[in-house]
């Protein structure tokens, strides 16, 4: 009876959010306009906006039908360099309005995509209550394709990374950690208390390994009861059951002794992982058994036969995180277990959710939130695409258009999105290409193409991370049939000496023979469609792609090396392409192979 109500009341609560959102997506003009009205009342008197409002005495005098176009022609396109010294100052403890009326105190570090260099973005209140927001809108879609059980649990691969104070006292962490710390994260325990596998004390416990291993040793603990797994993204649930292959054993003795492995050394993480559990030998022998026969089969189809009631794995899956897709596959038994490709949104925003969880993640768009900031949209042109018919999405491929309004926006155009956030950033380039692939009500559905930044350039050749990613899956074609995997990929464009070329670093996991490595790398070379590499590799003024082939862990270091630096493993992302100088250094010392494809043939 009592579960009854609850029950209807959770579905009650997930039809209320989404009818709120069918109503903003429904008026999503309308509700752009009143949140840039309130983001520019909010923060009026701030250094920066007066700087470029100082003719305008009061935002109450403009015709909500200006406003818009009012804001865009004095304000002017910034990218995050124009704010750095906004910034810079509110890190080193100036108080007064510099981006936003109300002080700052909070900084997240975002995670740098493509080049490492993380960056600092104001974080404040409404950042978490975004964040508290989409998750519940977000679990509202996702129970209307996959009812959850009341009283079920969640196994969340979750972490927060290290904060530190800057010099002006203000509190620095990825965003996630600030979530997590946040009276919105609680909120969300609580109300959903029995779902959550882990104590904050295993996610905040500031090493991951710990984290990893507590998270699967509660996961399995309650595995009759998990009905999801899920992650911020797609890479931390990979490599969470990476490390299970080796750590099952140890797993099993805790689980059947109801004591921790000496591995996990925080007094606060033991103590709290210790209070859940408890002996459970039956348990641990069955699990034994499935590990014993997944071992054979390569841990095809891990997750539905360690947690059998787990109806679907919720994370990013899109982007930088599509290579793990096969990966994610493979433990989810193929066909077995639906992937479900959570939100999209940046350290700066959130952007859109997934109003549609059963489209396959390759096919996800996102139903931008109107109410969250106002958005941009600056039109893309690729003509040079067009002209050799090549599907590259390189930066200066493109021809911009004047940034129109979220309501003007085109189905099949590719666009850069604009932020003006609550948290003081003001028509600030967010550097990410997505395409409209439709509307929900009247708000764009967009399609994540790629980060705007140029990844691998040598010369006049430019490739993004899209075209890399494209490059790589050609040659693990031929690796799958070699019985081998991808692990994980970067790259360098290497202009040391001249001509200068690419360099491909491949992590693989089986044997492979050098023949069939050198066939991958002259197939990646061929691979490459845009034109500017084409031309200089037919004119020798681009060199022999290199594969580099490296030593097992190698991208473990690369990750040690981000989270030692501040980074958390919640949002961590694999460079796609590296000219840093340390990461360069791990790549070439774990190098154990070289190969050159000779002849170029295209
Ligand atoms: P960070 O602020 O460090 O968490 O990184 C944010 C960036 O991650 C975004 O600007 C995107 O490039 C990427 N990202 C976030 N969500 C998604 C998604 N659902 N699909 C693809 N890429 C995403």
């Amino acid at each position: 009876m009592e579960t009854a109500a609850r029950s209807t009341s959770s579905s009650c609560n997930g039809d209320n959010i989404i009818a709120w959102f069918d109503h903003v997506a429904a008026n999503a003009a309308l509700v752009q306009t009143q949140t840039l009205r309130r983001i520019l009342q909010l923060n009026f008197g701030a250094e920066y906006l007066r700087k470029w409002l100082a003719n305008i005495g009061d935002i109450e005098d403009i015709d909500p039908n200006a406003l818009e176009s009012l804001y865009s022609s004095l304000v002017p396109l910034a990218n995050h360099s124009d704010l750095e010294p906004y910034i810079q100052r509110i890190a080193d403890g100036d108080s007064s309005p510099l981006l936003t009326q109300q002080p700052i105190d909070k900084l997240s570090l975002s995670s740098g995509t493509t080049d490492g260099r993380q960056k600092f973005v104001p974080f404040t209140r409404h950042s978490s209550q975004t964040t508290l927001q989409i998750f519940r809108l977000a679990a509202a879609y996702r129970s209307r394709v996959y009812p959850i059980k009341e009283g079920g649990r969640i196994l969340e691969f979750i972490y927060s990374s290290k904060q530190f104070k800057t010099k002006g006292g203000l509190t620095v962490g990825t965003a996630t950690t600030h979530y997590f710390a946040s009276e919105e994260f609680k909120i969300k325990q609580q109300k959903t208390k029995s779902f959550t596998c882990s104590p904050d004390e295993v996610i905040s416990s500031g090493d991951y390994k710990q984290s990893t291993y507590c998270h699967l040793l509660l996961g399995l603990f309650f595995s009759g009861d998990v009905e999801f797994i899920t992650s911020t993204f797609a890479y931390s649930i990979v490599q969470a059951l990476t490390s299970f292959e080796e750590l099952w054993k140890e797993l099993c003795v805790d689980i059947r002794t109801g004591k921790l492995s000496s591995r996990i050394t925080i007094p606060r993480t033991r103590e709290a992982v210790l209070d859940i559990i408890s002996p459970n030998p039956t348990l641990a022998m069955k699990i034994e058994a499935l590990c014993k026969e997944l071992e054979d089969e390569d841990w095809f189809g891990l997750i539905p036969k360690l947690w059998p009631n787990a109806k679907h794995v919720y994370s990013i899956m899109t982007g930088s995180m599509q290579p793990y897709l096969k990966k994610l596959r493979h433990y989810g038994g193929g066909d077995q277990l639906p992937l479900v490709s959570a939100d999209y949104g940046s350290t700066e925003s959130w952007i859109g959710v997934n109003v549609d969880p059963s489209s396959p993640p390759e096919r996800v768009t996102f139903a931008v939130i109107p109410t969250f900031s106002y958005f941009e949209f600056i039109p893309l042109y690729n003509t040079l695409s067009k002209e050799y018919g090549a599907t590259s999405a390189a930066a200066d491929d493109f021809i911009e258009g004047e940034p129109v309004p979220l309501s003007q926006v085109q189905i099949g155009q590719r666009y850069e999105i604009v932020l003006t956030t609550f948290t003081g950033l003001y028509r600030y380039r967010l550097g990410d290409v997505v395409e409209v692939a439709g509307f929900h009500r009247n708000t764009p559905k967009l399609n994540f193409i790629c980060r705007r930044k140029l990844i691998l350039t040598v010369n006049i050749d430019k490739n993004t991370e899209k075209d890399l990613q494209l490059v790589v899956e050609r040659g693990c074609q031929i690796l799958s049939k070699a019985r081998a995997e991808l692990v994980d990929f970067t790259s360098h464009a290497n202009v040391a000496r001249q001509p200068g070329h690419y360099v491909i670093y491949w992590e693989i996991k089986g044997d492979v023979a050098e023949p069939v490595l050198r066939e991958c790398c002259r197939e990646m070379d061929a691979a490459f469609v845009d034109h500017g590499y084409i031309v200089s590799r037919r004119t020798n003024s681009i060199g022999p792609l290199e594969l580099c082939i490296l030593e097992r862990g190698t991208f473990r270091k690369i990750l040690d090396h981000f989270i030692g630096n501040g980074a958390a493993l919640s949002q961590f992302k694999t460079p796609r392409c590296t000219s840093n100088e340390v990461l360069l250094k791990i790549l070439n010392h774990g190098t154990i192979k070289r190969f050159h494809s000779t002849a170029y043939c295209n």
